[in-house]
């Protein structure tokens, strides 16, 4: 399977943020949206086997693995990949987009899902029957570019009862809409969210990759 990169630094964003993590980034994405921050992910990287893969990762020492792209599972062999690193007792977290089928990979992974906002312009590709196979583990992300984006957003949480089925986080596209404009807008709506930074952005420059 063709790889980006893999490399260790601390977890960025979700609940997991601030932890040490190692990453490994899947080449290929199937969405293209507005603000994507790793278009390099699109097409760069060099083909390595899951054994080899393991082998990089077992070298990084950690715990805790974050399997991300681009998209994962555009990728056919990730499944095979995340139940190899759950079997070598790492807890992996998997970075999805919320296209993709998130049915097929093991329950003991901890999926991050997308639910890409109107500003993203790939609200039409989500897959909403993913929502089904979300449980108390796993976390849906929001990125918001526009009070438009928020109030969709508030929205889906309440038709979905995002909020009791699963974890949910918002945050913001990185230099856009102030992000003590949406935690006021949380906190007089009383959402049952996390509010979060792109941790990595804020430690390193923005674009800096490898971190
Ligand atoms: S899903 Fe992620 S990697 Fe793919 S285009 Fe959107 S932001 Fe970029």
């Amino acid at each position: 399977m063709k790889i980006n990169e893999i490399f260790k630094s601390i977890q960025g964003e979700t609940s997991y943020a601030g932890l040490p993590c190692i990453f490994i980034r899947i080449t290929g994405c199937n969405l293209r949206c507005s603000y994507c921050d790793t278009t390099y992910a699109f097409e760069d990287g060099k083909e390595m086997s899951i054994n080899s893969i393991i082998e990089s990762v077992d070298t990084l020492r950690s715990k805790l693995v974050c399997v991300t792209g681009g998209e994962p599972l555009f990728n056919i062999e990730t499944p095979y990949l995340i139940t190899e690193l759950i079997n070598k007792k790492h807890t992996v977290m998997v970075e999805t987009n919320g296209s993709c089928d998130i049915s097929i990979i093991s329950k003991e992974a901890i999926k991050i899902m997308d639910i890409k906002c109107p500003d993203s312009y790939m609200t039409h590709l989500m897959n909403w029957k993913n929502i089904e196979y979300l449980s108390k583990i796993d976390e849906v992300k929001f990125v918001l570019n526009s009070r438009n984006d928020y109030d969709w957003a508030k929205d889906i949480i309440k038709k979905y009862n995002l909020s009791e089925i699963t974890n949910v986080l918002i945050g913001t596209v990185f230099g856009t809409t102030y992000p003590k404009n949406v935690v006021k807008w949380i906190l007089e709506d009383d959402l049952n969210v996390r509010f979060q930074l792109q941790l990595h952005k804020y430690i390193w420059e923005p674009d800096t990759r490898g971190v």
